[in-house]
């Protein structure tokens, strides 16, 4: 993670850096946010920042050797502790980080912006409360009281220390207060009012907020293919949380596969009245959701191409499977290009503003033609 990941914040990463620099870093800091807000990529950040052989004025080369393994995850210098719980692999008594270790790091790479219950579901916690257990805390101390031998320092980032069990909690205060030469703490909170007092008073606060929609827009944007319109919509109605961005994306998602199969079949059987019916519903949904049928009707056609050229390298599931395939039968591939040449002129004239409705009658009235025409 580097600090060019995140979008804004712009005071917070300055304000990190010039310590860095001035080699001026507390020991002992709080990222302290709200639930969905970038305090653990922030921290992430500056972990990398920290480390890095040719730090730059604004951020992380990305390129040293430290860089590379921190945008992995996997420098030796920098110690994770976050909360878990026993799974059907893992005993309670051997439930601490480390058994975790690669799936939290695919869990960084594929959805640091996420939060606990998020990462309970991808580590098999299920519904199991998780927590930071007392035994964690004795690692936390052995893993420091090894010397750091890559890096300038050494790291321990504490993911939602709120979890810390309460004996954990005190076992840790004292290497808090005077940790080992060049070894920091990164806690990283968004329950700030469930930490004992007694580690508040040892950490200094660094506020992160959450994306404003700006923010967002160039975050689902940059880092998550959304086109420009789509980020300002969803941007607009996800308060500021790129989980909530990407869970409206894909519920959008759900319902256009039923939209889509419902409309295909109306084209293929040439039922004109459902086809002006739908029509006013797609005229009725908003701009979102008929780029996003129009997209995925694109996708379809692609996926159905794949299906009769290389069936190997379609990754969906076994009812979408079933669809493509029935929907190959129609869809030989001449009909596929022409279908995506009119998909793709419907798609130009919305985005210029053509009556929804128009387009989208014209569009299936030319995929309900190519349907019957001869292949
Ligand atoms: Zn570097």
């Amino acid at each position: 993670m580097k600090f060019s990941d995140i979008a804004g914040h712009s005071s917070i990463k300055k304000q990190l850096i010039q310590a860095a620099r001035n080699e001026q870093v507390a020991h002992a800091q709080l990222f302290f946010g709200p639930e969905s807000a970038p305090n653990l990529p922030m921290a992430l950040a500056f972990a990398t920042y920290l480390n890095c052989e040719a730090p730059g004025e604004e951020d992380a080369c990305g390129q040293c050797a430290a860089c590379v393994k921190n945008i992995k995850f996997i420098h030796p210098d920098l110690h994770f502790v976050f909360p878990v719980s026993s799974t059907k692999k893992v005993k309670a008594k051997d439930a601490i980080s480390q058994s975790f270790l690669t799936e939290w790091r695919k869990f960084l790479i594929e959805q640091p912006f996420s939060d606990l219950s998020v990462w309970s579901s991808y580590y098999g916690g299920e519904d199991k409360q998780a927590n930071i257990s007392k035994e964690e805390s004795r690692q936390i101390i052995r893993n420091l009281s090894l010397k750091a031998f890559e890096g300038k320092y050494k790291i321990m980032l504490i993911w939602l220390p709120e979890y810390l069990h309460r004996f954990a909690a005190n076992g840790i205060l004292k290497i808090l207060e005077e940790p080992p030469e060049k070894t920091l703490f990164l806690l990283v909170s968004n329950d700030s009012e469930q930490l004992l007092s007694t580690i508040l008073s040892r950490t200094q606060m660094v506020h992160v907020p959450r994306f404003n929609e700006d923010e967002m827009v160039e975050m689902l944007t940059r880092n998550y293919g959304f086109s420009s319109e789509e980020a300002g919509e969803i941007s607009r109605v996800s308060e500021g949380s790129i989980l909530q961005a990407l869970r409206l994306r894909e519920n959008a998602d759900d319902n256009t596969q039923k939209v889509f199969a419902d409309w295909m079949r109306s084209c293929f059987k040439m039922e004109f009245d459902q086809l002006v019916r739908q029509a006013d519903e797609f005229h009725r949904s908003n701009k979102l959701a008929q780029r996003t049928l129009l997209r995925f009707t694109l996708h379809m056609l692609r996926e159905c191409l794949l299906f009769q050229t290389a069936p190997g390298l379609l990754h969906v599931s076994a009812e979408t499977e079933k669809f493509i395939e029935n929907f190959s039968k129609v869809m030989v591939a001449d009909r596929l290009s022409r279908i995506s040449g009119k998909v793709d002129e419907a798609l130009y004239h919305l985005e210029r503003n053509g009556s929804a409705k128009m387009i989208f009658l014209d569009l299936s009235l030319s995929i309900a033609q190519t349907m019957k025409q001869p292949a």
